[in-house]
C-alpha cells in the first residue's frame, strides 16, 4: 500500500466518521472543526472528544450512540490509528493483506476475508 492509497483511505475513513458523527447529532460546527483539523498530518485523524468537548459532552453523546454506531466509530478510529502505525489493510488476526475489494466496501475492515467469516462461523 502505497502512501497515497493510505491518504486516500484515511480521507475516507474520515468522511465515515464525518457521517456517522453528523447523523448522531454532532454540531456542524464542531465537525468543521474536525474535518480541518484533520487536512493536517496523518496523526491528527484520531481525536478524542474527551479532550476537545469535555467530559459532560462525551457521555451525553455516548448515551445518544446505539451500539452499532459505537462500534463503527470505534472500528473507524482503529483503521485510522492502523494507518498511522502502518498497519492498515494488513488483517490484524492472520497478517494477510485484506483483500482491496474488501476495504472498497468496508473501509475499517480489521480481517481479511477468510479470518471474518471463521469469526462469523459460516
Ligand atoms: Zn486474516
Amino acid at each position: 500500500m502505497t502512501k497515497r492509497d493510505r491518504q486516500r483511505y484515511a480521507r475516507r475513513l474520515l468522511e465515515e466518521k464525518l457521517r456517522l458523527l453528523r447523523e448522531i447529532g454532532v454540531k456542524e460546527e464542531e465537525l468543521a472543526e474536525l474535518a480541518r483539523e484533520a487536512s493536517g498530518d496523518l496523526s491528527s485523524f484520531t481525536f478524542h472528544m474527551a479532550d476537545q468537548s469535555g467530559e459532560t459532552y462525551r457521555r451525553e453523546l455516548k448515551a445518544s450512540l446505539t451500539s452499532e454506531q459505537t462500534r463503527t466509530l470505534r472500528a473507524i478510529d482503529e483503521a485510522l490509528k492502523r494507518i498511522h502505525d502502518g498497519t492498515f489493510g494488513i488483517c490484524t488476526r492472520c497478517g494477510a493483506k485484506i483483500q482491496k475489494e474488501r476495504l472498497a466496501y468496508v473501509s475499517y475492515a480489521k480481517h481479511c476475508i477468510n479470518c471474518q467469516r471463521s469469526l462469523e462461523g459460516s
